[in-house]
């Protein structure tokens, strides 16, 4: 039986052996393990990949996450607005800078942020609006810049599920007043360990950056402000840096297994394909689809050797993290729909045609 694994880390690890373990030599062989010339090289090429002017290396995209909300001032008393639809880790920039999220439901089409959503949930403490990227489309950023620019609100990009992706033809991540990405192994672009990115257009918040993820230092033992250690490793940076050049045909290859899947799947009954909205590059991170027989059906696939994920199964708003907030079943309705009913196929750049005509093949034998 053929078997379609969720993820294949393994398989792109040996098509790219050859180069990344001499990159990792180099740095063993120079000793410089922590940020140095090899996350500096990274920086301008990962700005340039994003057409972003300023880009830092962190330790991971959470941390990204807290990074760009502290370095616009986000504190406690603060409110920021987030998608209830996303991992966790987008809702922890806020929590970590002792704000307090406030959740906004999302389009049914799209699965990103409802834009018509978010202007009754706007108060006096709202400073962010955070604008997440999910399963690798653009969130329609217009409407947000719009909403942001009327009420004086900052507008940062959640890109950990984004890279090179662009909406209107422009790179996600320079399109707001800061971004975070992430590179967790199972992303578009995957360290071999933690690690992420922020990025910005402007220079005051990329001397935050710097110095924020650096112990509030950029002189050893002499410290300016505040700080953390959110720097990002040099093996990591090594890694990433042979990987980023691969990341574009990794990219068209994503969306050649997308359209493989919108081939096979399309016209089938109750099956709803991802859409591509029409301002959007979707980079596919994931392939998600929705039936209203989601548990039936990813049973029905593991007995056909087809892993597949929840993202995710549980919207923020239900989550016992987040209790305290005082949700309720019943306030997101769309969200709450979409989480029972998702299911992300396996998708990465290394899926042949035939296990995906097997994927597809098995969930048509389920319809019938
Ligand atoms: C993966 C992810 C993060 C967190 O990134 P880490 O590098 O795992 O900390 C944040 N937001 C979203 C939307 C993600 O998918």
């Amino acid at each position: 039986m053929i078997r379609v694994p969720f993820l294949d880390l393994k398989s792109q690890y040996s098509s790219i052996k050859g180069e990344v373990n001499p990159a990792i030599q180099n740095v063993l062989d120079n000793a410089a393990f922590i940020l140095g010339e090899e996350v500096t090289q990274f920086e301008t090429e990962f700005a340039l990949a994003h057409d972003a002017r300023y880009c830092y290396g962190v330790s991971s995209g959470t941390d990204g996450n807290h990074l760009v909300l502290w370095a616009l001032g986000v504190g406690p008393g603060d409110e920021v607005i987030i998608p209830v639809n996303t991992f966790i880790a987008t809702a922890w920039g806020a929590t970590l800078c002792g704000a307090t999220p406030v959740f906004v439901d999302c389009d049914i089409d799209s699965y990103n942020i409802d834009p018509s959503e978010i202007e009754a949930k706007i108060t006096a403490r709202t400073k962010a609006i955070v604008a997440v990227h999910l399963y690798g489309q653009p969130a329609d950023l217009d409407p947000l810049l719009e909403i942001a620019r009327k009420h004086g609100l900052y507008l940062v990009e959640d890109c950990a599920q984004a890279h090179l992706a662009e909406y209107k033809r422009k790179k996600v991540g320079s399109l707001s007043d800061a971004s975070s990405f992430s590179f967790y192994p199972g992303k578009n672009l995957g360290a071999y360990g933690e690690a992420g990115a922020v990025a910005t257009n402007d220079s005051e918040v990329a001397a935050k950056f710097k110095m924020f993820r650096d112990h509030g230092s950029d002189r050893k033992y002499y410290h300016e402000t505040y700080g953390h250690n959110y720097r990002m490793e040099a093996i990591q940076a090594a890694v990433l840096r042979v990987k980023l050049r691969h990341l574009q045909g990794w990219t068209e290859a994503r969306r050649r297994n997308a359209r493989r899947y919108d081939e096979y799947l399309r016209g089938l009954p109750v099956i709803v394909r991802p859409a591509e909205m029409n301002y959007a590059k979707h980079v596919y991170h994931l392939y998600v689809i929705r039936t209203p027989h989601r548990e039936e059906l990813q049973k029905h696939l593991e007995t056909k050797g087809v892993a597949t994920g929840l993202h995710y199964p549980v919207p923020l708003h239900l989550q016992k993290a987040f209790q305290d907030l005082g949700y309720r079943q019943g306030d997101f309705p769309v969200a709450e729909k979409v989480s029972k009913e998702i299911l992300s196929l396996p998708m990465y750049p290394e899926l042949t045609e035939q296990q995906i005509k097997h994927v597809c093949d098995s969930i048509m034998e389920f319809i019938d």
